[in-house]
This record gives C-alpha cells, structure tokens and sequence, in this order.
C-alpha cells in the first residue's frame, strides 16, 4: 500500500480508481512563417475557438455551482480579450516572423513568470491561470483535445501532476469521488472549485505520479490531507464507514433548510452569514441563511489597483441587497489597516498597525475620498432591499455621533436630488474594543443595533495581536474576561431593547452557542457553511436549561477550566 501526504484543501473522503491525466508535452520551436497575415489570422482563430469553449465552461459551471466559481473562467475570458495582451502576441508574430505557437509561449510564459516570482501567495497562483490559457491556446493553434474529463468513469479519482482551472471547471462531480495532485495549493483556482464542488481533495503530495498507476484503487481524504493507494480490505472498509457518516451527516443537515431557528423552548434566533463579494450570496442561499450578518466591503477595494467607485460600490450593495429579498443586510463599512492592506490608498505603515490608524478612524479622516462615497453608495442601495449600516473598531461615542452626522447630511443632499433611499435605515457598531465593550450601556443608546466582533474583542480585551502565533496561547473567547466582556454587551443591548448579533468566530462555535443562547443573543453570522449545523444545534437547545450550563461556564477562572468544561458538555 502506498500512503501519501500533501495538504487537504477539500474536506471529504473519496474512495475509487485512479484515472492519471497525463497532459501531452507539446514541442513549441520557435519555428519561422513566410506568411506573416495569415499567420494573425491562425492566432486569431484559435482564440476566438478558446473563447468560446472558456465561455462554455464559464456558463456550465454557473449553472453546476453558482455565478462566484464562474467568475474563474470568467477572468480567464478577460484575459483572453485583454487588447494588451493579444496586442503583444501579434507583435510577436509580426515583428519577428515567428508562429503563433511560441509567440503565445514568449508572452504568456513571461507573465506567468513574474506572477509566479511574486511574493504574495494570490498572485503566485495567478500564474497558473497565465499558463492554463496559454497551453489552451497552443492546443487550439495545434488542434489537440485536452484530457476529457467531463466523460471520466463514475467513482473516478483524478491523479495528475497539476490541475488546469479550466480542467477542474470540466469535472462532472457525479463521476469524480477525488482529486489527487502533486503540485498545487489552498488558494490555487484548483482548489477553491473543488471545494465549490464538493469533490475531497488532496494537493502538493509530492511524488504522487511515480506511485501511483491508472487503475489503482484509492482513497483520498482530504480533511486530513492523506491519500492512499492499493490499500488492504480492512482499511478500506474502515474509510468507507467514515465516508458515509460524513455523507450522512450532510444530508442530515439539508433537513434543517427552511426551518426556522427556533429553541426547543420558543426562543427564536437568527442566523445569518458573513460575505466579503456580491457573488457570496450564492452560497448564503444555498445554506439557507436569514440574512447576512457581516458585509465585510473592504474585499471589494482589495486586489485591485484603485479605489472602486461610488457606483461599482452602489451596484455591488444593490445586488446583494436585491437578491436578499428583504432579508436583512449588515452593511460593515470599510474596515482597512490592522492587517488588512490596502497598497493604493497611500496610508503609511503604522508601527503597531492594530492599534492604530484602522476601519472608523482612517475613515472619518478621509471622508470626502474614501467615506463619502462608500456611506452614499449603501444609502442609495438602501431603496433596492433590506440594509443597514455597522461602523467597526468603534471606541467613542464621538465617533458615533460624527459618522451619525455624516449620514444626515448625505440624506439631505440625496433628498435634494430627489435620489431614494430607505429614511428609516439602521445604524449599529461592532462592538469589538474593551473600551465599546465596557461602555455598552452608553452605546445601546446612541445605535439601532449591535454586533459582536469577538475576532477583535478577544484581541483587544486580551492584548493580543491576533495574527501572533507566539502569543496564541493567550487568544481564547473562552477567556473569563472576553466571556464576561460578551456577557455584559448583550445585557446592555437588551436592556436598551435593541438587537445583539456576534460576526466573530465564536458565533459557530459549537461550544460558545450555548452561552450565546444563554445571554441572550438575538442573532448569530457565520461563514455560510456553519449555519445548518448551527440551526441543528440550536433548534436541539433550551434557553432555560442553559442558563445553569453558562453559570457554571462563569465561574471558572481559567480560559482552559471553561473550555473543559463546555467541551464535556458538548460531547454529551
Ligand atoms: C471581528 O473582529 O470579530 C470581526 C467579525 O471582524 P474582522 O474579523 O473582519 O475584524
Ligand atoms: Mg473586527
């Protein structure tokens, strides 16, 4: 039995027979042409071919998965109309004569090369999307098919060196149960589809094809990162068991799509989900969320090379609020600095970047480039769906009122315009600095609502930096203080009669929600995928028989005696 390792980027067990895609190694000579002209035209044949089936990839894969993994071959069609780039491939053929084949070589294979020299892990993965299309294009201008893998075999597990973005789009995943590679990595396109898929997958097992032959039987679990090849009756049967209790429980968790999130004693609960792209919708809906909880906008002003306008910022908004239908949408404005850097803006590196000059701060201090338009943008969107506005890294009330202020003179300046918008729109904070944390009670009464950041809460009540692996013994909320800290916000916030959410991990922690029930929290946001098992556990969950559970929770006096003990709890 061969057993291999490499990084699980898929979670899943598949369990079947090797099919090893072995790509054809194309020669490309820098061979010279007599007919320069016609020469163009090849080239431009065999892209406007590529094109097409980009594009048939592109809308298949919208319809298997959703609009965001589209998006993939969607820039791959990008670049294949980028006037840039053809530009510079018929220059190639044109100035010295060479074919079509390695002028695509020259050029795509030089930008493949510095994105994959960059630093920047993103961009690294973005040279294999360069050299996915300039192989396509070769085999286009050399009329050869590439591996068919829409028509694999069912039960199939792809074994091959690197997979294509364009080749994972083409996967049927009724016929593949994995993916096995030895190259390739979390944030390759790769990946992200087979996740989008739902096919287990394994990547970066180094060696993988030397041990592996077309026809093996094997596993792959890509939870673990292992794959193994020819195993023994037992282990297999041991793998299988495993595989169907995974499955089990999935669709055990579809039962809970449509149901509301009620406890067994009548407390009802919402759960929403975090997104950072108009094309995360998708998934919220699929898993059934009542809305979503955290917009995180700063994603739409990253990896890009200028700030988004007031209108690209205005139909994003609308279109997520519109596909909500009245769902209701939290709206975080712009939250950059800390660890989230934005190159073009031209904000200088602080010194200790999370206390320093981050989300509401940097905001109100550049208020006529940056949040102007950012806060008319979600106010013109308010008239298309249910949305509501969420200041983060708030510490002053000052800084309430002045955001407040900033809002009442775009509404006026939209009523002058006769532009519409919702009059009644709710403002709220994170509550996610020990300074709003203990000043809860004065917040309750300035905002519509709040939302706990326990990311940054357990950051800031702990002191510390929550990206510092030296110091991550000390990041826990199960930590009395970030315990008592959230305690004490969502008190204040019923008491005051408005609505108290956590967007922080801890809200899907299957061991924080039931002191979050316990508190009192009305509404819990989550990564879309955590919500059914959170509606499981909630709707398996009394409020009144928690309460002894979150009174003991509290009087511990050690993060790890709570966790201990919720985790016993849990277990049971
Ligand atoms: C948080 O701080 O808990 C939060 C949800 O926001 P972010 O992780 O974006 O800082
Ligand atoms: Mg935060």
């Amino acid at each position: 039995m061969y057993r291999g390792t490499g990084a699980g980027v898929s979670a899943g067990i598949g369990i079947g027979t090797a099919v090893v895609i072995r790509e054809e190694e194309m020669v490309i000579r820098p061979d010279k042409t007599d007919d320069v002209r016609a020469e163009v035209e090849r080239f431009r044949k065999a892209l406007a071919d590529t094109a097409a089936r980009t594009e048939r990839l592109a809308a298949d894969l919208a319809e298997k998965v959703g609009e965001k993994e589209a998006e993939i071959m969607k820039g791959h069609l990008l670049l294949l109309a980028d006037p840039v780039l053809i530009g510079e491939i018929e220059a190639a053929i044109s100035g010295s004569g060479i074919c079509s084949e390695y002028a695509v070589e020259t050029v795509l294979g030089n930008y493949a090369d510095v994105f994959a020299s960059m630093d920047d892990e993103m961009m690294r993965q973005r040279a294999a999307d360069m050299k996915d299309i300039k192989v396509r294009l070769q085999q286009a201008l050399q009329g050869i098919r590439s591996a068919d893998i829409a028509s694999l075999p069912e039960g199939s597990v792809i074994v091959a060196r690197d997979l294509t973005p364009s080749m994972t789009a083409g996967i049927n995943p009724a016929n593949v149960a994995a993916i096995v590679t030895e190259l390739g990595g979390k944030t390759s396109h790769s990946a992200i589809l087979a996740r989008a898929l739902e096919i287990p997958a394994v990547v970066a097992v180094s060696g993988l094809l030397e041990q592996v032959a077309d026809g093996d039987r094997v596993i792959a679990d890509g939870g673990e990162g292992v794959v193994l090849a020819n195993p023994d009756e037992t282990v297999t049967e041991d793998y299988a068991a495993r595989r169907d209790g995974l499955l089990r429980g999935k669709k055990e968790l579809e039962a809970y799509i449509g149901r509301p999130s009620v406890t067994r004693d009548g407390v009802a609960v919402e759960i929403g989900a975090n997104i950072g792209k108009p094309e995360d919708v998708d998934k919220v809906l699929r898993y059934d969320g009542e809305g979503v909880g955290l917009f995180r906008t700063e994603f739409l002003f990253m990896e890009r090379s200028a700030m988004p306008s007031e209108e690209e910022q205005f139909e994003a908004y609308r279109a997520v609020a519109s596909r909500l239908e009245g769902r209701p949408v939290i709206i975080r404005t712009l939250d950059i600095g800390g660890d989230k850097e934005i190159p073009y803006m031209g904000i200088e590196k602080d010194e200790n970047p999370f206390l320093g000059f981050r989300a509401v701060r940097l905001c109100l201090n550049r208020k006529e480039d940056i949040y102007k338009p950012q806060l008319r943008a979600i106010l013109r969107a308010s008239a298309f769906g249910n949305i509501k506005i969420m200041i983060p890294m708030v510490t002053c009330i000052d800084e309430v009122r002045e955001v407040k202020a900033l809002l009442e003179e775009l509404k006026q300046e939209l009523d002058e315009k006769g532009i519409p918008y919702n009059r009644e729109i709710q403002t709220g904070i994170m509550v996610e600095t020990a300074a709003a944390a203990l000043m809860a009670d004065v917040f309750a009464k300035e905002v519509d609502f709040f939302s706990i950041g326990t990311n940054d809460l357990t950051q800031y009540v702990m002191s510390v930096d929550r990206g510092n692996e030296k110091v991550s013994y000390l990041y826990s909320s199960f930590n009395p203080a970030v315990l008592r800290s959230i305690r004490h916000i969502i008190a204040c916030g019923r008491k005051a009669g408005i609505m108290v959410g956590m967007c922080g991990e801890a809200a899907s922690d299957p061991m924080m929600i039931p002191l979050l029930l316990a508190f009192g929290l009305n509404e819990f946001s989550m990564s879309a995928s955590a919500i059914l098992r959170t509606r499981k556990l909630i709707t398996e969950s009394s409020v009144k028989e928690l309460q002894a559970v979150a009174e003991r929770a509290m009087s511990f006096e050690t993060a790890k005696e709570v966790e201990d003990y919720m985790r016993e709890f849990v277990s049971q």
